[in-house]
C-alpha cells in the first residue's frame, strides 16, 4: 500500500490562540490556523480583517501579544525574521517586494544572499518565466504589474522555502494576468512548496487551493475545503446573517 508522503509529519505552520494589536487596539483576536505540510490554503476575508497583519505577526515582522506559532513542528514564536527565513519561511508581501530601480537580473542578484549561488538563481528564475529572461537587462519598476509580481515570485523562490506567503498577488491586475499568476502558484505547490495566499476577492485564489480560511474581526470563522466555505464567504461580503 502507498502512504501519501505527508501523512505523521508535522504540519508545516500552526497557530495557536494568536493575539497581535497596534497600539491599544487589538486586532488580532486569538486565531488558530492549522496548514497541512504540501497545502494551499487560501486565506480570505473582507479589507480590515486582519489578514496582512496575521501575515506579518507569521513573519515576525510584527509581535505577537499571546499564542503560539509552530514551523514544521519547531516552536517558533520567539524567532527573528532572519532566523525564520533560514527555517524556510518566505513572504511575498502585498504590493510586491522588488526594486524598482534595479533591472530585474539586478534583482534576482540581490536574492542570492540567502547564500544559493547567482547562476543557479538565474537559470530557476528565467526557467520558471521566460518573460523575466526577456526583460532582464529592464529597470524592474518599468515592467507591467504581472510581470513585477513574477519578479517578486522568482525572488520568493530564489531561497528555496518550505512555506510561502503570498499577500494580495492579485492586487490591481487585470483578471487573465491572475489567472496566469494562480496557475504559477499552482505549479509552485506542485513542486512540494507549502502555501498561504491571502486575497479579499476569493475565487482566483480558490482555484489552486486545498483548503481555505475566513477571516473576520481578527479571527478565523470558517475553515474547510473550498466548496465548503462558499457561504460563509457570501455571508461576509454581501451582509447576509453572520
Ligand atoms: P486589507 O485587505 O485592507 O489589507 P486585512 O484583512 O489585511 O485588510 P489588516 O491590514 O491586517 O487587514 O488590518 C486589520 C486592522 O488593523 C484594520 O482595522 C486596520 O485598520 C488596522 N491596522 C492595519 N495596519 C495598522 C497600523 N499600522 N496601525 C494601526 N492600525 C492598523
Amino acid at each position: 500500500m502507498e502512504l501519501p508522503p505527508a501523512l505523521g509529519a508535522p504540519p508545516i505552520l500552526e497557530l495557536i490562540d494568536v493575539h497581535a494589536a497596534y497600539g491599544r487596539i487589538e486586532v488580532l483576536r486569538g486565531v488558530d490556523l492549522l496548514v497541512p505540510r504540501g497545502a494551499v490554503m487560501a486565506l480570505l476575508g473582507a479589507n480590515g480583517a486582519g489578514k496582512t497583519t496575521l501575515l506579518r505577526v507569521i513573519s515576525a515582522l510584527m509581535p505577537m501579544t499571546a499564542g503560539d506559532i509552530h514551523l514544521g513542528g519547531v516552536h517558533v514564536s520567539n524567532a527573528t525574521p532572519d532566523e525564520l527565513t533560514r527555517a524556510g519561511l518566505t513572504m511575498v508581501p502585498e504590493g510586491r517586494g522588488v526594486f524598482p530601480n534595479l533591472t530585474v537580473e539586478e534583482n534576482l542578484w540581490l536574492a542570492s544572499y540567502s547564500g544559493r549561488p547567482v547562476d543557479k538563481i538565474l537559470t530557476d528564475a528565467y526557467g520558471r518565466f521566460p518573460r523575466l529572461k526577456e526583460r532582464r537587462r529592464q529597470l524592474a519598476g518599468s515592467l507591467s504589474g504581472g510581470e513585477q509580481q513574477m519578479l517578486s515570485l522568482a525572488r520568493a523562490l530564489s531561497s528555496d522555502p518550505a512555506l510561502l506567503l503570498l499577500d494580495e498577488l492579485s492586487m490591481g491586475l487585470a483578471p487573465l494576468i491572475v489567472e496566469s499568476l494562480y496557475d504559477t502558484v499552482a505549479e509552485i505547490a506542485e513542486s512540494g512548496v507549502s502555501i498561504v495566499v491571502v486575497e479579499q476577492f476569493a475565487s482566483s485564489a480558490l482555484r489552486v487551493s486545498d483548503y481555505a480560511a475566513v477571516m473576520h474581526g481578527g479571527r478565523i470563522v470558517e475553515t474547510g475545503e473550498p466548496g465548503e466555505i462558499s457561504e460563509k464567504l457570501s455571508e461576509l461580503y454581501f451582509g447576509g446573517a453572520a
